[in-house]
């Protein structure tokens, strides 16, 4: 499921090949009726068609595409959505929900296996989006913010970290990834962590974060992967995590077998020695 790290890779690929490019097509499949937002897709396409990209920006998990007229094109990948950056003439790509043509020859593909992802057209991308709390690898995000956004909740930690109003960005894999390197346990309640806590927390959550961006993010399963870049290409940042999807593999830290529970109906991995449980609470892993 793309995060932050995913986001980031796809943004950062297409602002080196979109940006200044002229949307001369917009083809948006039947078969995919919850893809645009707000309005039909005939409606979508005609408003998109003829517009210049003039800038990529992230927010959160949301992709954002400046255009010339100031107006917003907003992506959500949600599970699945992928845009992959072809030429007409390359091999269909399985799962290509919507196909828009740019004036250098290239055409942008949105695939989507489980067809949850979502894109507006609006005037302005905030009105589409929950109020996010900050963005993690932002300056201004400091140990002092994370514990002002998060210390006063007496949720699990774990949970705390996935509200997107909290903090913007992350999943369930890079929350496991950041608590596992802060030695915290994810049902810890928010509440009850220390500062010291919080800056081990900050410091993990930043690490996680650049690590996927190094590895051009994460891509799991094995055929029809959850992240692809523009290019088509798996991500390796699933090579190098520490706990994400580790269940009963040994702690690279401890060598203890991690375990698995569930945090808020989420799937959460975890070093039992690492990461003890919070105080008077026994915490069986599955
Ligand atoms: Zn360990």
């Amino acid at each position: 499921m793309p995060e932050l790290p995913e986001v980031e890779t796809v943004r950062r690929d297409l602002e080196a090949r979109v940006v200044g490019r002229t949307i001369t097509s917009c083809r948006v499949s039947p078969d995919a009726p919850r893809l645009v937002q707000i309005v039909a897709p005939a409606e979508f396409c005609r408003e998109l068609t003829g517009r210049r990209i003039d800038g990529l920006r992230r927010r959160g998990k949301y992709l954002i595409v400046d255009l010339d007229d100031g107006r917003a094109w907003v992506m959500h990948r949600r599970m699945s959505g992928n845009v992959l950056y072809r030429r007409p003439a390359d091999p269909p790509d399985e799962y290509t929900r919507a196909v828009f043509g740019l004036d250098d020859g290239h055409e942008l593909r949105w695939t989507d296996l489980r067809k949850f992802g979502t894109m507006w057209l609006v005037e302005d991308a905030t009105m589409v989006m929950e109020a996010l709390g900050p963005e993690p690898l932002d300056a201004a995000f400091t140990p002092d913010v994370l514990r002002a956004r998060a210390g006063r909740r007496s949720a699990p930690i774990k949970s705390v970290l996935l509200d997107q109003t909290v903090l913007a960005g992350l999943g369930n894999l890079y929350t496991d990834e950041a608590l596992h390197d802060a030695g915290i346990h994810p049902l810890r309640p928010a509440n009850r962590l220390k500062r010291a806590d919080f800056e081990r927390l900050h410091a993990g959550i930043v690490r996680a974060l650049r690590m996927g961006i190094d590895g051009r993010g994460s891509s799991l399963g094995t055929t029809l992967r959850d992240h692809i870049n523009v290019d088509g290409a798996p991500g390796s940042n699933q090579e190098r995590v520490q706990a994400y999807g580790r269940e009963g593999a040994p702690c690279y830290r401890c060598g203890r077998p991690m375990r698995r529970i569930k945090v808020g109906g989420r799937s959460s991995v975890f070093c039992p020695g690492c990461q003890p449980a919070p105080r008077g609470r026994r915490v069986r892993g599955r």
